[in-house]
């Protein structure tokens, strides 16, 4: 979905503060009443809210819908989108927005800068672009909440997702740095690196496998599943060694590539005592596995690592369990337990089934490689049309300031 920010700077306080009523007649209201946005509002004079109203429905950040017994307001992504947006601004999270470089099914991807200039990611959330009612299981957990499911669901999503990253980061996992997370957005640092997805070649498969298997084993020890390990979700940063001069010949001239994972996606991590992890965790190991075995031909010549191995580390070395740090940190059991059932019901399955170019990527080039380029390449790939890499993302003209 397009994030169009230019009506953000001509948006007056009352319409921010008209816009803000929606959101929280929202939680109470599937359509929320106009004299309700009036009185939640606190603006005195019922025309200058009609104004402001009209104002907000004229650029689609809410949407008038006619109800059976009454008329009202909803409000759309756009306007939640909105509030979001000036919530990083105000806080100097975000400074301005600039491309989209990633785009699913469950989330869209944005590149930001903060007033300095430096470049973020904004992940947006967007549960429910699948029409909710096809969650019919488990109506008790998710009961009343049809009404604005999409937004509740969504901001769900950024908050585990940010609680997660913040624990995994604390404790030095490879992944980006957390930095800022507000209703269902959350923005975090800009990782200046391909998936592997779209690595063709690596130096040494057998060594960049076995970071990635004690990458899976680590998160064990800490209590965790990612439970949508794949090749979209770890990005490949390339650090030059510099040559050296001690070596002689032709080879003292190369420099060698350090490759490091940095792991990204956690709206579907899981705790190792969860129910299903066995199928996680399997599932986990075997699409790295099947990978390198169809990208790489490496296939290693150990079994497993299985989920009886992983229990054993749990704890190990002092470790930490996040899965229950997170869950004191303010993401709750339920509210996780409410985000698992919606996914499930939804249909959403991580990269893997949800994701349309994902699955139309698999499903047609899994074994041709022929498109690819070598590694710090990005092939044309409908989900990085802005090459993060190469295409210039810096410069005030790709830039569009939010600041008012
Ligand atoms: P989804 O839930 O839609 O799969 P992801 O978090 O996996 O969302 O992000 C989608 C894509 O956006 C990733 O495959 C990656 O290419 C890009 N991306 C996401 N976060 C970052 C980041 N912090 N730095 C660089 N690229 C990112
Ligand atoms: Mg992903």
């Amino acid at each position: 979905m397009k994030l169009d920010t230019r009506h953000m700077r001509y948006l007056a306080s009352e319409d921010w503060r008209v816009l803000t009523a929606v959101e929280m007649g929202s939680k109470n209201h599937e359509i929320v009443p106009t004299p309700l946005i009036a009185q939640i509002s606190g603006l005195r004079g019922g025309s200058g809210v009609h104004k402001c109203i009209s104002n907000l429905a004229k650029v689609g950040l809410i949407a008038k819908v006619k109800n059976a017994k009454y008329d009202g307001y909803r409000l759309t992504y756009g306007g939640l989108d909105y509030l979001a947006l000036n919530t990083h601004r105000k806080r100097k999270d975000v400074y301005s927005v600039g491309n989209q470089i990633g785009v699913g099914k469950e989330s869209d991807i944005f590149v930001v800068a903060d007033e300095k200039g430096t470049q973020q990611v904004l992940k947006i959330h967007r549960l429910g672009r699948i029409s909710f009612r096809t969650v019919k299981a488990n109506r008790d957990y998710l009961r009343n909440r049809s009404s604005g499911s999409w937004m509740y669901m969504s901001r769900l999503a950024a908050l585990k997702e940010y609680a997660f990253m913040k624990a995994l980061y604390k404790h030095d996992f490879p992944v980006p740095t957390p930095l800022a997370q507000s209703r269902h957005t959350i923005v975090m640092s800009l990782i200046d690196a391909f998936p592997l997805r779209q690595i063709s070649k690596v130096p040494d498969p057998a060594s960049l496998y076995a970071d990635l298997i004690s990458l899976i084993l680590r998160l064990a020890k800490y209590g965790l599943i990612h439970g949508d390990f794949n090749e979209f979700n770890i990005l490949i940063l390339e650090n030059q060694i510099p040559p050296d001069p001690e070596r002689q010949g032709a080879d003292s001239q190369s420099s060698d590539v350090a490759l490091t994972p940095v792991l990204i996606d956690f709206p579907q991590m899981l705790s190792i005592d969860h129910p299903d992890a066995e199928m996680y965790f399997t599932r986990d190991v075997n699409c790295i596995k099947r990978f390198f075995e169809r990208r790489f031909q490496f296939t290693s010549s150990e079994l497993g690592p299985f989920l009886s191995d992983a229990r054993k580390l749990v704890s190990k070395d002092g470790s930490k369990r996040l899965d229950v740090e997170v869950e004191a940190s303010g993401f709750s059991r339920k509210m996780a337990k409410e985000l698992e059932i919606y996914m499930k019901e939804a249909g959403f399955d991580g990269d893997r089934s949800s994701n349309p170019d994902a699955r139309l990527e698999s499903e047609g080039n899994e074994d041709g490689d022929e498109d690819l380029a070598g590694i710090a390449e990005a092939i044309e790939d409908p989900r990085h049309r802005v090459s993060i890499n190469s295409s210039p993302l810096t410069g005030s003209g790709n830039m569009e300031g939010v600041a008012q």
